[in-house]
């Protein structure tokens, strides 16, 4: 039984369920959105929380230069570039013949160190924290300690009696995997049908053990917990619900914020500042649009942005049914090339959480996802997997909005990079080789 009236009362209510049905791009911002001092309150988690998990990461960075030689230069800390986009702003100025004011940049969690996207923040942090309790409580470290000890032999075998198990369409998987299996953990990744080979392969190069499901990332996530729950000594590390996931996001904000200090990016009430946010279930953008709020007030917007095959989030926020309601629910197939987007049913905590917080929503086709990262190809040379391109799609959706009119000139907009690093080159190849054809077709 569905937990609302009938599929047919609610498009009667929402009027743009229809376009999504119809798998037409759409946007939609939020007219329920509230200051940030009042609406974080929805959050259940504070400041404090966040600190907190940047100063638990702080503590684990001498393991990470030790165990992932990447992270020596940064000194163990996990962290992405901010880059300007400024031939790609002139290329999207062009091909949409208009004007695109303010400036336009990229956040390259892309090629983050570890696991190159996004979920080397949520994923590795949480897998940190699971690790950093067991530790403690068996006396192996303390919290002043150096946890570079962590990375030896003896402390692999301690690992060792443990296990963590996830769900996930791929990427979520790689940073836990690796993680897990370079700590010690018996780790096991429960799969998605739309995962691809590559990443399975990579995780069972690691030691990991990959489980594949002929069906979608519910069923994956849904698998996984019911496996972990039978044995007591494995963690679980739940994508649909986890606060140290969304917290491991949340970190990326202040950090954020010391790269616009040192490249002199201003935020403030007349120099706004854009975020375009690839969701999938809504942990990765949820968390990290929490520490955007926490960090920049009313001057940061929050733009989501999905495939059109997969507009959870939106479908959950906008009828406020929340994890109650699946893309499937309305006749939509979850099936798009953008893996680490193709989620049919939203997090109903991130929803909640964040629902006042969040500016808008907006949907991208497959098609112009290829496009988008054949044009960031050709104009800047950075390799993007599909749906980490997917904020691009909200740019013109927020420069439309009338609120934001006046301050537009001034105005940064950071699309959030999620994903490509570790993408074998063939593949990639494909990527580029598709988005340029299509680009081609449209001249
Ligand atoms: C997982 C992922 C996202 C979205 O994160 P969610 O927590 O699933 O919303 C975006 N881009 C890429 C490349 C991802 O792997």
């Amino acid at each position: 039984m569905l937990p609302f009236p009938s599929i047919a009362a609610l498009r009667a209510r929402y009027p743009l369920i229809e376009r999504l049905i119809a798998l037409q791009p759409v946007s939609w911002f939020n007219p329920g959105i509230a200051p940030a001092a009042e609406a974080l309150a929805d959050v259940g988690l504070d400041a404090h929380d966040v600190a907190a998990a940047s100063a638990r990461l702080a503590r684990f960075a001498p393991f990470l230069a030790r165990a992932f030689p990447e992270t020596q230069a940064a000194g163990g800390v996990i962290e992405s570039p901010v880059v300007p986009l400024r031939a790609m702003q002139a290329a999207l100025a062009a091909r949409l013949g208009r004007e695109i004011p303010g400036k336009l940049w990229l956040k390259q969690d892309s090629h983050l160190p570890i696991s190159g996207s996004i979920k080397a923040r949520g994923g590795i942090y949480e897998v940190l924290k699971h690790a950093e309790t067991l530790a403690l409580d068996a006396g192996l470290i303390t919290e002043q300690g150096d946890y570079a000890m962590l990375a030896s032999d003896a402390v692999r075998a301690f690992f060792g009696q443990y296990a963590i198990a996830v769900g996930s369409t791929g990427n979520l998987g790689l940073s836990i995997g690796i993680m897990g299996a370079r700590l010690g953990f018996r780790t096991t990744v429960h799969m998605s049908a739309d995962a691809r080979q590559w990443k399975k392969d990579k995780l069972r190069a690691h030691g990991v053990t990959v489980i594949e499901y002929a069906s979608d990332y519910s069923v994956a996530v849904e698998q996984g917990r019911r496996q972990a729950e039978d044995d007591p000594t494995c963690h679980f590390v739940d994508d649909e619900n986890s606060h140290d996931l969304f917290l491991g996001y949340a970190v990326a904000a202040e950090r954020l914020k010391k790269q616009f200090e040192t490249q002199g990016v201003p935020v403030d009430a007349g120099h706004p500042l854009f975020v375009y946010l690839p969701c999938g279930v809504g942990g990765g953008p949820g968390g990290v649009a929490f520490g955007l709020k926490l960090a920049f007030g009313d001057h940061v917007h929050c733009v989501f942005a999905e495939p059109t095959h997969s507009p959870c989030m939106l479908l959950g926020v906008h009828t406020g049914l929340h994890e109650l309601i699946s893309v499937q629910d309305i006749g939509i197939d979850n099936i798009t090339a953008a893996d680490g987007l193709a989620v049919g049913r939203p997090s109903g905590f991130v929803g909640r959480a964040m629902q006042r917080l969040v500016d808008g929503y907006a949907t991208v086709s497959d098609d112009e996802l290829y496009r988008l990262l054949a044009l960031l190809e050709q104009t800047e040379g950075w390799r993007l997997e599909p749906s980490a391109v997917a904020g691009f799609a909200g740019i013109v959706p927020a420069l439309e909005q009338a609120r934001y009119a006046p301050t537009l000139a001034n105005a940064t907009h950071l699309v959030w990079g999620t994903g490509g690093g570790m993408v074998p080159e063939v593949e990639m190849d494909g990527y580029v080789a598709r988005g340029r054809d299509l680009l081609g077709r449209e001249v």
